[in-house]
């Protein structure tokens, strides 16, 4: 029998990471989106000097900042500006999730440098077909979103997130195609996705694909992919859901083992930290 994997859990807190909610602002409107509840919070425009400031004061023992909203990209000067400045006075390494709204098509020269600045940036990109992401979305796309993604530089530091996602991204056939669609443009990685906290929307990969997997919460939420039968030169990544993240998903008794034994064990090193628009510090979501 197989030893449970006790450190390959992301939500173990194997990252030592801040995450930054720049704003909740977003020009799109995802049915799954988990940042509405955030839109009360006292501010969306991102007050970089402040979160300098947070950053500067927590930032022992942190590894990583990952900005992320809402949209970070909506405030792309601000957003560059908070990026230059962490760089500054700090060695963190900076990551930023985006879906790439139409400012960064307008200001394609800033996103670009936006790239360059960054030591990874991840595109959600929800679909191979624009007319189906669009939906995703419940929007319409200003611009070809395709041929601005096929023709950005530094391919190497951008990360493709694929949310699995029903009635949109849950067919084997489907996945297959946009992983090839994205495999084929080139870029670091590819991040196919398990949804949390969205019962309505979750796809398990296990189901769709017809495998069994080991516990996602004892053996990993996130793993390199090979699917039998395909050949992709990109490296895929799963994140999955396990049953604290999604109440969909059932605990094995693996993972009932592994939650007696957390009982027992010293908390984690690792640390991690929200640092909000306004600056203000919180140790969770
Ligand atoms: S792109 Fe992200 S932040 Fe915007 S609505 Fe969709 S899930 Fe929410």
């Amino acid at each position: 029998m197989r030893l449970p994997n006790f450190k390959c859990n992301t939500c173990d807190g194997i990252y030592s990471s801040f995450d930054i909610h720049f704003t909740s602002n977003c020009d799109n409107c995802c049915s799954y989106c988990i940042d509405s509840i955030n839109r009360c919070h006292s501010s969306t425009i991102p007050d970089v000097d402040k979160i300098i400031d947070t950053i500067k004061k927590y930032q022992d023992g942190f590894d990583d900042v990952l900005f992320l909203g809402g949209e970070p990209c909506l405030y792309l000067e601000e957003l560059i500006d908070c990026i230059k400045k962490i760089k500054q006075y700090t060695n963190l390494k900076v990551y930023v999730t985006t879906s790439v709204p139409y400012t960064c098509s307008l200001n394609r020269e800033k996103f670009i440098e936006l790239i360059e600045l960054v030591d990874g940036l991840n595109i959600s990109a929800q679909h191979y077909c624009e007319d189906i992401a669009d939906e995703i979305r419940h929007t319409t796309s200003q611009f070809d979103r395709q041929e601005f993604y096929s023709n950005l530089p530094y391919k190497s530091k951008i990360r493709i997130n694929l949310n699995l996602l029903k009635s949109y991204l849950d067919t084997r056939e489907e996945i297959i195609n946009c992983l090839h669609h994205y495999d084929n443009m080139g870029f670091g990685s590819i991040l196919l996705r398990e949804l949390q906290h969205s019962p309505n929307h979750f796809v398990s990969y296990e189901a769709v694909m017809g495998i069994k997997l080991p516990s996602a919460y004892a053996y990993g939420c996130q793993t390199n992919l090979t699917i039998p039968g395909e050949t992709f030169s990109t490296p895929i990544l799963l994140s999955r859901s396990c049953s604290i993240v999604e109440n969909s998903v059932n605990a094995s008794w693996s993972d009932v083992f592994k939650s007696f034994i957390k009982i027992f064990k010293a908390s984690p090193d690792n640390k991690f930290g929200v640092v909000w628009e306004d600056g203000s510090f919180t140790e969770g979501w």
